[in-house]
C-alpha cells in the first residue's frame, strides 16, 4: 500500500525516538509505563483506537506497563454502561486481554483531597465563592489580565476550613469552588488560577455518595499518573498547554523529576466524512439519527465491530498513520483499504443475490439438479471446496440484465452470451414482463459443453455473472451503508456537522438470495459475496448481513486520480 498524506508519520516517530533516548539516559531507571485514559462518558470511537494502538505497542515494544484508567471525575455524565462497553472495545481492538485491571481516577480521590489540604496549607489554593460564569469572565484573554478573585487573599485557615466545609456537604452546588492560587496575569490561560474542585450533590458510579465534591480533570489527570508511576504520559495536542499546571501541580507537591511522568502530545486522528466528537456522536444516538452507539455506520469501535471490520485492519491502518505533531485528516478510503486487504486474506468467497431476477433455462433437464464445485478462498487451498447446486431456474442479479444495453454493457442481454461463475455459458433467448413492462423472468439455454468455464470452440463471452439456484436459495436481508456524513469535511460550510448528515446511509434489500452454504458462516463473521463485496453475518438476526466494505479499492482511484493532477 502506498503512503498516505495527512500528518503522516513514521513507524519510528518522535515518541519513540525519545523513549528509546530516555531508556539510554537510564531517566526512570529505564521503565516505561502508559496508559490509556478514557472519560466513561460515551463509547471509544476510531481515534481512541489511534491513542490505545500508541500507548499500548509502546509498552509492548520496551516490555513496558500498560494500563487502561477510567478518568471518572464527572458524575453527571459518566455510567456503568460506559465502563463495560469501553473495556469489550478496548480487548477486541487488541485482541487480547488486558492483564492487569482496569484502574479508576475515583480510586484516587482520598489522595486528591488531601494532597489539595497539603496545597491549602502552603498557600496555594483557595476557595472562591464567585459562581463559574463570574470565575470564567475574570480570567482576561489573550494579552489582558485576569482579574484577582475578592476571596483570592483568605487565610491558609479560612481556606482549610472551607474546605472541610465544602467535602462535608454545608455548601450548595456552584456556591463555591476551590482554585489554586498560581497568577491573574500568567500568560497560559490554563494557570489562572484554575478551579481544583467542584461541588456535585450526585451519586457517583463507583463511589456512591461518598463525596460531594469532585476534582476537576486538569487536577487530577497529572496526580493519577503520578500515583500509577506512569512514565511517559502520551494524549492529544489539545492538551498541550495543560502541560505547564500538570508540571506546576507536581511542583508544589514535591514530587521528585525522577517519579514523574513526562507528557508528551501526539495529533488527533480525524477522516473525511466522520466527526469524531463525541458530543455530536451521543446527539446521534440520543436523537435517534442512528440505532445506537453500535450502529455500523458510526466511527465507534463498537460500530465498525458490527459492520465487520477487523480489529487487525485498525491497528495495521494506526501502525501505517503513526504520530504526528500537526492536526490533519485522513481520507476514509485509506481505512477502507485496510479493511479491504485484510478481509481479502480471511474472508470465504460465496454466492448471493441482493436483487433477484429469475432465469429459467429451458433446455435443462427438467427437475435435474448438479452440486458444481466451488473454492472457498482464490489464494488459502486450506479454505477448501463447497458444492453449489445448479438447475434449470436460478436467480442473477437484477442489473446483469439489460434489454436494450447501452455501450460497453457485456452482461446477460437479448442474444448475448454470458458466463455463470461456476456454472456454464447461457444465452437469452426471451424476457417475461410484467404487466408495467419490467423482466420478471428471463429464458436462456445453457451450453452443456461449457462445464468447465470455457467453450471447446474457444469462442469467448465478455462477462462473468453471478447466480443462486433458486429452488435451493436462502432467503435473507443485506443492509447496505453509505457514509453518514455526505460533506467531506462536516459543518465546514455552515459550521453546524448535522447539516451535512446524509439522511440516506441505510438501506435494507429483504429479499436477497442466498447459495445453501451460507449456513456454513459463523455468524459474526465476515464472507466475501462475489462480485459485490464484504459483508459481516450478524450475530442476533438469522441471515442479516451488514455490507462492510466494497470490492473497489476507492482509495487506489484517489491516489491514481492524485498522480494525475
Ligand atoms: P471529550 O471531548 O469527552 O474529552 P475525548 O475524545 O477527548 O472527548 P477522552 O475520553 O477524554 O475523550 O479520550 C481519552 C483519550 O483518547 C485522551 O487521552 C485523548 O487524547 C485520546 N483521544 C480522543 N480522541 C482522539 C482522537 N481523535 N485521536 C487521537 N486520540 C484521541
Ligand atoms: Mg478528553
Amino acid at each position: 500500500m502506498d503512503s498516505q498524506t495527512a500528518s503522516s508519520g513514521d513507524i519510528s516517530n518522535f515518541i519513540v525516538d525519545l523513549i528509546e533516548a530516555d531508556i539510554e539516559s537510564g531517566r526512570f531507571s529505564g521503565r516505561v509505563q502508559t496508559r490509556f485514559p478514557p472519560e466513561p462518558n460515551g463509547y471509544l470511537h476510531v481515534g481512541h483506537a489511534k491513542a490505545i494502538c500508541l500507548n499500548a505497542s509502546i509498552a509492548n515494544n520496551y516490555s513496558g506497563v500498560f494500563n487502561l484508567r477510567y478518568d471518572d471525575t464527572n458524575p453527571s455524565t459518566e455510567n456503568m454502561d460506559f465502563v463495560a462497553a469501553i473495556r469489550d472495545d478496548l480487548q477486541w481492538l487488541l485482541g487480547e486481554d488486558i492483564e492487569s485491571e482496569p484502574l479508576h481516577t475515583s480510586q484516587y480521590f482520598d489522595r486528591l483531597y488531601l494532597w489539595a489540604e497539603e496545597l491549602i496549607a502552603k498557600g496555594k489554593a483557595y476557595v472562591d465563592d464567585q459562581d463559574g460564569e463570574k470565575i470564567s469572565e475574570q480570567r482576561g484573554g489573550f494579552q489582558e489580565p485576569g482579574i484577582d478573585s475578592p476571596f483570592r487573599n483568605r487565610s491558609e485557615e479560612e481556606n482549610l476550613l472551607l474546605f472541610r466545609e465544602m467535602r462535608s456537604g454545608k455548601f450548595k452546588d456552584g456556591e463555591c469552588v476551590l482554585r489554586a492560587k498560581i497568577s491573574m496575569n500568567h500568560d497560559n490561560m490554563n494557570m489562572r488560577d484554575p478551579i481544583m474542585y467542584r461541588i456535585r450533590h450526585e451519586s457517583h458510579f463507583r463511589t456512591g455518595n461518598e463525596w460531594c465534591i469532585y476534582p476537576t480533570y486538569d487536577w487530577a489527570h497529572g496526580q493519577s499518573d503520578a500515583i500509577e508511576k506512569v512514565t511517559h504520559s502520551l494524549c492529544s495536542l489539545e492538551f498541550d498547554s495543560h502541560r505547564e499546571l500538570y508540571d506546576w501541580f507536581l511542583d508544589q507537591l514535591g514530587i521528585p523529576e525522577s517519579e514523574r511522568p513526562y507528557q508528551t502530545e501526539f495529533a488527533r486522528l480525524n477522516f473525511t466524512h466522520t466527526v469524531l466528537s463525541k458530543r455530536l456522536l451521543k446527539h446521534l444516538v440520543e436523537d435517534k439519527v442512528v440505532d445506537g452507539w453500535d450502529d455500523p455506520r458510526m466511527p465507534t469501535l463498537s460500530g465498525f465491530r458490527k459492520r465487520g471490520y477487523p480489529a487487525s485492519a485498525i491497528r495495521s491502518f494506526c501502525e501505517h498513520i503513526g504520530v504526528a505533531r500537526t492536526n490533519g485528516t485522513h481520507e476514509i478510503e485509506l481505512l477502507e483499504s485496510f479493511v479491504r486487504s485484510d478481509l481479502n486474506k480471511s474472508a470465504e468467497r460465496r454466492m448471493a443475490v441482493l436483487n433477484p431476477l429469475l432465469v429459467t433455462i429451458t433446455n435443462w433437464p427438467e427437475g435435474y439438479v448438479e452440486q458444481r464445485t466451488a473454492v472457498n478462498h482464490p489464494e488459502e487451498d486450506s479454505a477448501g471446496n463447497r458444492k453449489i447446486p445448479f438447475s434449470g431456474s436460478l436467480f442473477i442479479e437484477q442489473e446483469d440484465f439489460m434489454e436494450d444495453p447501452v455501450p460497453k454493457y457485456y452482461r446477460l442481454s437479448p442474444g448475448r452470451e454470458v458466463r455463470l461463475r461456476y456454472g456454464y455459458f447461457i444465452t437469452c433467448h426471451a424476457v417475461v414482463k410484467d404487466s408495467d413492462g419490467n423482466p420478471i423472468e428471463i429464458l436462456c439455454t445453457y451450453d452443456p459443453e461449457t462445464s468447465g468455464g470455457k467453450a471447446p470452440d474457444g469462442r469467448k463471452v465478455k462477462a462473468t455473472i453471478h447466480w443462486v439456484s433458486a429452488e435451493h436459495a436462502l432467503d435473507g436481508s443485506v443492509a447496505q451503508y453509505d457514509r453518514l456524513f455526505s460533506a467531506e469535511h462536516p459543518g465546514e460550510e455552515s459550521g453546524e456537522p448535522l447539516d451535512d448528515l446524509n439522511l440516506e446511509s441505510k438501506s435494507i434489500l429483504e429479499s436477497a438470495k442466498f447459495e445453501p452454504s451460507i449456513g456454513d458462516i459463523v455468524s459474526g463473521s465476515v464472507v466475501q459475496f462475489e462480485r459485490l463485496g464484504y459483508f459481516r453475518l450478524d450475530e442476533e438476526v438469522d441471515l442479516f448481513f451488514h455490507r462492510t466494505v466494497g470490492l473497489r479499492d476507492e482509495w487506489a482511484n484517489i491516489l491514481k486520480r492524485r498522480k494525475k493532477h
